[in-house]
């Protein structure tokens, strides 16, 4: 069998849309057409072809060679070569997945349900695919990275984002997916089995290095996390310019955790004191500094008057701890103020995380799995309100996408031959 995850050479191949496969033959015996056809539907999408890195992609392009694929009855792939640098272009019709014996409309359902939370298991058995084909054609969309396809559907590098690690289990093992969102898009789903600074370095690594080859200058200004030491460390490490902020909600809820022993209406009420602390704050144009530490004082000697000294030493301790990221938060309009949209992106992923089990297995290329889930989380339309009905997370950010085909977007965006 094939591994997936290795690549002999260069992968140049290229979906194309030539509309049905009633205009595709025809075209197959007219070279200057098929050449046509190919070269417009590149130029509508704006996008440049990955020719050698000495080549200049001025040169013409010809026909060069072409196969056919019997498994999908027939079917005639050509391929076209740069005249110049000798680069060759796969050139897929959209009817075609790579490599894939799998039809795009039985991938279509099976991806759908997968993104909706249905087990590979069962995507598999409504589709009649087996759930190991499912899950290697969710693999070979994750070997293009989420930041060469985000770009691709002109989004910008995120300025600002939220970061944090999902918790999960591969069998018996902790594992630990570091995670960069912004708005409803995922920029990056890594895999870790560890929980260490050395570990989250590495993972959102890989992000930074994707996006600084994307644009050298690429500054990250804010970053929204949860407060873990791990993730703050190594985010200071990729982004000692970043300003690190902790997430206002959290703080909210972890409040009552800092309370003991007293009687729950007194929690309440702290709470609620504590929000319309937090809320003014935000409410206030030019918040200095200096006003918030006065206030979250104040507010550590009130708890130790109505709740006992042990509980106000408690609470002025953790906001000690916690004020500079609070800080950050405030300070910064442009900021996200909580990781709302962060929590939802890994709910979503977990009940893919679960449903994969029976994959989920040390060998196994998780990081492209995750990636492929990121990918379906971007690009599907699931947008509920009524603002956003039928767009996808990258067209709610912005971003445009090159036809209304979700799944031929896929395709398009995941083709290794684009620059
Ligand atoms: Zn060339």
């Amino acid at each position: 069998m094939r591994n997936t995850a290795r690549q002999t050479r260069e992968n140049r191949t290229i979906t194309i849309d030539f509309q049905n496969e009633a205009t595709y033959m025809p075209l197959l015996g007219d070279g200057k057409a098929f050449l046509e056809c190919v070269l417009a539907f590149v130029m509508s999408l704006g996008f440049q072809l990955k020719h050698k890195a000495t080549c200049g992609g001025g040169g013409c392009l010809t026909r060069h060679s072409h196969y056919v694929r019997v498994r999908l009855g027939g079917v005639t792939i050509w391929r076209i070569q740069c005249t110049t640098c000798r680069a060759v272009f796969t050139i897929l019709p959209h009817f075609i997945l790579r490599y894939r014996q799998m039809r795009p409309e039985v991938a279509r359902d099976a991806l759908l349900a997968t993104h909706g939370g249905l087990s590979l298991e069962l995507c598999a058995v409504i589709s009649h695919i087996s759930p190991m084909a499912l899950y290697r054609l969710v693999c070979a969309f994750g070997h293009q990275s989420l930041v060469a396809v985000l770009t691709r559907c002109d989004l910008p590098l995120p300025p600002y984002f939220l970061a944090d690690e999902k918790h999960s289990r591969c069998l018996t093992e902790k594992v630990y997916l570091p995670t960069i969102v912004r708005g409803r898009v995922l920029w990056h789903l890594g895999y870790t089995t560890e929980a260490s600074a050395v570990a989250f370095t590495q993972s959102y690594g890989e992000f930074q290095r994707a996006a600084s080859q994307q644009e050298p200058t690429y500054q990250v200004k804010g970053v929204l996390i949860d407060g873990f030491d791990s993730t703050a460390k190594s985010l200071r490490t990729l982004f000692p310019r970043a300003r690190l902020g902790n997430c206002l909600r959290h703080a909210l809820n972890k409040l009552p955790g800092k309370l003991t022993a007293i009687p729950s209406a007194m929690r309440k009420t702290l709470r609620a004191q504590f929000h319309t602390l937090l809320y003014r704050a935000r409410q206030r144009k030019s918040l200095r500094v200096f006003a918030l530490g006065q206030r979250l004082r104040h507010f550590a000697d009130y708890v130790a008057t109505t709740a006992g000294t042990a509980n106000g030493a408690r609470v002025r301790r953790w906001f000690q701890d916690k004020k500079a990221g609070w800080y950050a938060v405030l300070e910064d309009p442009q900021m996200p103020v909580t990781s709302t949209l962060l929590d939802q992106a890994h709910n979503a992923i977990e009940r893919k995380l679960f449903a994969m089990k029976g994959f989920h297995h040390p060998d196994g290329s998780q990081q492209a799995f995750l990636t492929g889930l990121a990918h379906l989380y971007n690009l599907i339309p699931y947008q509920r309100r009524a603002k956003h009905a039928g767009l996808c997370g990258v067209e709610v950010e912005g971003g445009t996408v090159p036809t209304r085909d979700w799944l031929l977007n896929l395709q398009i965006l995941t083709s290794g031959g684009f620059r």
